[in-house]
């Protein structure tokens, strides 16, 4: 099942700990933070192994990073610019 449209805000754990799904954001809040007409409550959706592919940053990472611990004695992330491609510009073409 794919649910598109729907970003998982919170990791679920069991009473041991144990990661055993995540939580969807609740929808229809208004900007003053009142509920709106179509609000809707976030969904738990419950799995037998949970696989956290959030990219870079991913918000999930970080809470699952805090809680149990995983940047301990480990080398922060790092993030860094590449360039793919070079160019060799005549002067008289280029201004910087
Ligand atoms: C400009 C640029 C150029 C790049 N060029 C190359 C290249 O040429 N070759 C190469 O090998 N790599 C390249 N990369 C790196 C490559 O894109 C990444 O390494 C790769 O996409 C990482 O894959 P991923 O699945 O971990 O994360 P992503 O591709 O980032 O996928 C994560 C997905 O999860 C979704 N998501 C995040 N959080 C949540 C949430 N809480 N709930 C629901 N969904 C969520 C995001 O919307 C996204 O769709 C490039 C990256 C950038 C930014």
């Amino acid at each position: 099942e794919i649910y598109p449209g729907f970003a998982a805000t919170d990791v679920l754990f069991n009473d041991v700990g144990a990661v055993i799904g995540v939580a969807t954001c609740d929808m229809g809040i208004e900007n003053n933070g009142e509920l709106g007409a179509n609000y809707t409550r976030g969904m738990e959706l419950l799995c037998k192994y949970v696989l956290i592919g959030e990219g870079e940053r991913g918000s999930l990472a970080k809470q699952l990073i805090a809680k149990l611990d995983l940047q301990k004695d480990r080398e922060p992330q790092k993030f860094c610019i590449g360039i793919k491609e070079l160019w060799q510009v005549n002067p008289e073409n280029h201004r910087p």
